[in-house]
């Protein structure tokens, strides 16, 4: 297979067409059966209940080829089922596990001349997304939904490392207590758009949200789960209902416990312990992990002991073992890694 003459190392995160994208509709209570398409554009009706009321859903997750030449991808089961939870959130009819996993399959073989090489450090991110496709006026589920895969080759996300990021603790909400905030929903990410927008004007990289309820814990950025590391060496992730169960982030607790023998903890953080954390990164399948140096509370800073020059080193650790894993470098747990050639 001829690779696209495409300039891998220079690619940024944004949306390159490619050649195929996998569509599903659903009618009359049933999925089809799916096919492979060139047709890059969606014709729905002017009052589909994704216009009108916001009913779709998403996943996001990446095609990699490993050290030994294989197209793969990491643990789709997981994003087959996350997507399932997020439809029955919104009444939408979830697309089921095997076939979800066949089409991503298909989606990436039929593009794998857009896969990037082993050692540019680009992917193929994959976009699995779901929404409500019929005329939908008063206030209730669409009755057919179309769901699709496309494909776009994404760049190295830190080009020339990774810079430590500058967060601020957020003075808007992400997501209410017994709301959506656990849940791959467009919902979550349309309203936290004047949020960052508010934050990158202010000069910083991103937002730190804390619970709606009590605005004492931290739950996470707009869209990635927090990391930190105690003084001691525990990998640390805060436990709450509203925030979104990242991938990224449970694959690297694993990593912490059984491959670096690190204890970890899922459970409630409060803002007050932050400024006693040693490192602090955030976790999503675009970059892995951010490193966060400094996070600013209406003016008040606290500086991570590792800095603002490079990852903590357990934070690197972590990186190294997880990109080392999804790239074939190191043994992986069972069933993580999902070949597709
Ligand atoms: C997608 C997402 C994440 C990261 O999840 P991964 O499965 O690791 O990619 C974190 N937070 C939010 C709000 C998200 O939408």
């Amino acid at each position: 297979m001829q690779k696209k003459d495409i300039d891998w190392g220079n690619l940024g995160f944004g949306y390159i067409k490619t050649d195929k994208r996998y569509v599903s509709n659903y009618r009359d209570g049933a999925w089809d059966e799916g096919v492979l398409t060139d047709d890059d554009k969606v014709v729905i009706s002017e009052c589909a209940g994704v216009l009108q009321y916001s009913q779709s859903v998403f996943e996001g997750l990446k095609a990699y080829t490993t050290e030994q030449g294989q197209i793969v991808t990491f643990r789709p089961d997981l994003n087959a089922e996350r997507m399932m939870d997020s439809a029955a959130r919104l009444e939408m009819p979830p697309f089921p596990k095997e076939r979800f996993i066949d089409a991503v399959v298909q989606t990436v073989r039929a593009n794998a001349a857009y896969v990037p090489p082993y050692g540019t450090g680009a992917t193929l991110y994959i976009r699995p997304y779901m929404f409500g496709s019929n005329p939908v006026i008063g206030v209730k589920p669409a009755d057919e939904y179309q769901f699709r895969i496309f494909t776009t080759p994404v760049g190295p996300y830190f080009k020339g490392g990774a810079k430590p990021l500058t967060i601020c603790v957020s003075d808007f909400d992400r997501a209410a207590p017994h709301g959506t905030g656990h849940i791959k929903a467009g919902l979550n990410y349309a309203m936290s758009l004047h949020a960052i927008v508010s934050a990158h004007k202010a000069g910083f990289d991103e937002n730190m949200y804390l619970d709606a309820g009590t605005r004492t814990k931290v739950e996470e950025t707009g869209g990635a789960n927090f990391l930190f590391v105690t003084k001691d060496k525990h990998v640390v992730t805060p436990k709450s209902a509203s925030i979104l169960p990242s991938i990224t982030r449970r694959s690297l607790l694993y990593v912490a416990e059984h491959y670096l023998g690190l204890p970890v903890e899922e459970r409630e953080v409060y803002f007050d312990e932050v400024k006693d954390f040693a490192e602090c990164g955030l976790c999503g399948t675009a970059a892995v992990i951010s490193p966060v140096g400094k996070i600013v509370d209406h003016g008040h800073e606290i500086l991570l002991p590792s800095g603002m020059d490079h990852m903590g080193p357990v934070t690197q650790q972590l990186y190294d073992t997880l990109t080392g894993i999804q790239m074939g470098r190191i043994e992986a747990p069972e069933g993580w890694i999902h070949v597709i050639d």
